[in-house]
């Protein structure tokens, strides 16, 4: 699994390169937590899904 991964930042508005600053095992699979390294916004995927649009 890679270590950096392109998204778009809500907050920069822009595409940007985020780290991974996380990564856990939970019953879903596996939670990986991201974020950008200008704003410091973090989202969460889990097995791959971004699950930042769930409320
Ligand atoms: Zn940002």
């Amino acid at each position: 699994m890679s270590l950096e991964l392109e998204h778009d930042c809500p907050h920069c508005e822009e595409s940007r390169i985020f780290y991974k600053a996380a990564s856990m095992t939970v019953h879903l699979g596996t939670k990986t937590k991201w974020r950008c390294p200008e704003c410091n916004y973090a989202f969460i995927k889990i097995n791959g899904i971004d699950s930042s649009a769930s409320a």
